[in-house]
């Protein structure tokens, strides 16, 4: 196709061509293991990424001592996830209250805590563990984030962990923004992320309101985790989440009527959205159905081996790595950021 007129009208592609989409993000409840209930926002049956957040579980507060959750350790309480692989991607673990173990396959040891950022790139092969801390706080409220790698980056940039235990704050009138990656307002994380991102946990006071400013190349998510939150003409509780389309230079804020709590705090998620194809499976992200099944059989073969090449052991976990479930039965296809 090409443009055949001779003198063309000027065509707006800018942020005013663009009617910004706001709406409400259904989430989803889904049981992991034996009776961690979890609500998983990405992917959403209306979208599938935001940026390159391509994975968005919130779970809590739940109260560890009041239930058994395990893979295989009966008795244990609270999170209990063997090792695991990922593919693909960099995970984002992120806590409100409670404590979880980190254990990975290129040595990390690390207790992940509320307000303190654990992020792991997996590169083209990792495995990681989570359990809750023995003898912990009895209560659990967190976020599991994955990130996709862009094409260029996924298979090589090294397996890596990180914690960052003192994030940099951006602080408003009546609200402060604890920065996870990227940059709220001119203040910037130290974390390394691999496409236009940001992610942030803001904290309003009781009654307040701010014109949180954005990048309008970004689009974005709000998920709300505590009170109730006004975002531009929607409302939203916790765990519910509004996308916002890109284009925007801001959007306004507001506490509403959760005097009688500690005011509202939500997650804000954002970047520029993310034009490669994915096919997202288990616990891996690659490009076709032969990149899961080559990430599948070697995953499987790491636990037969005792680790291997792409996925090593994970070093001080004392139980058995999970299996991969059986390939589906018909061909994973590449799908876009949007249904
Ligand atoms: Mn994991």
């Amino acid at each position: 196709m090409s443009n055949i007129e001779t003198d063309p009208a000027e065509s707006a592609c800018g942020a005013e061509a663009v009617e910004t989409a706001l709406e409400f993000l259904e989430p989803r409840k889904v049981v992991l293991g034996r009776s961690t209930e979890v609500r998983r926002l990405l992917p959403n049956k209306t979208r599938r990424m935001i940026g390159a957040w391509c994975f968005v579980d919130h779970y809590g507060p739940d109260d560890l001592t009041a239930r058994v959750d395990s893979y295989d350790a009966p008795g244990a309480t609270g999170m209990l996830v063997p090792p695991h692989p990922h593919t693909g991607l960099q995970t984002v673990s992120w806590l409100f209250e409670g404590e979880i173990e980190h254990r990975d396959s290129v040595g990390s040891h690390a207790i992940v805590r509320p307000g303190e950022l654990n992020i792991m790139t997996s590169g083209n092969g990792i495995a990681h563990s989570e359990v809750s801390v023995p003898d912990g706080p009895a209560t659990l409220h967190g976020a599991q984030l994955w990130v996709a790698l862009p094409d260029e980056a996924r298979t090589t940039v090294p397996p890596a962990f990180a914690q960052y235990v003192d994030l940099p704050v951006a602080r408003f009138d009546g609200a402060r923004a604890t920065v996870l990656l990227g940059t709220v307002a001119g203040v910037t994380s130290p974390a390394p992320s691999y496409t236009p991102l940001v992610g942030a946990d803001l904290t309003i006071d009781p009654g307040q309101a701010l014109a949180l400013p954005l990048t309008p190349e970004y689009e974005y998510g709000v998920l709300v985790v505590a009170g109730r939150l006004r975002i531009g003409e929607l409302t939203a509780a916790h765990g519910e989440m509004v996308y916002l389309g890109a284009g925007r230079s801001s959007v306004a804020l507001a506490d509403d009527l959760s005097m009688e709590i500690e005011g509202s705090r939500c997650l804000l998620l954002g970047g520029a959205p993310f034009e490669e194809r994915l096919v997202m499976w288990w616990n891996f992200i690659g490009r076709s159905h032969a990149d899961i099944v080559a990430a599948r059989a070697d995953w499987q073969a790491s636990i037969d081996a005792g680790g291997n090449d792409r996925f090593a052991k994970v070093p001080g976990y004392p139980g058995d790595p999970l299996p991969a479930p059986g390939l589906p039965a018909t061909e994973l296809k590449p799908r876009g950021r949007s249904r």
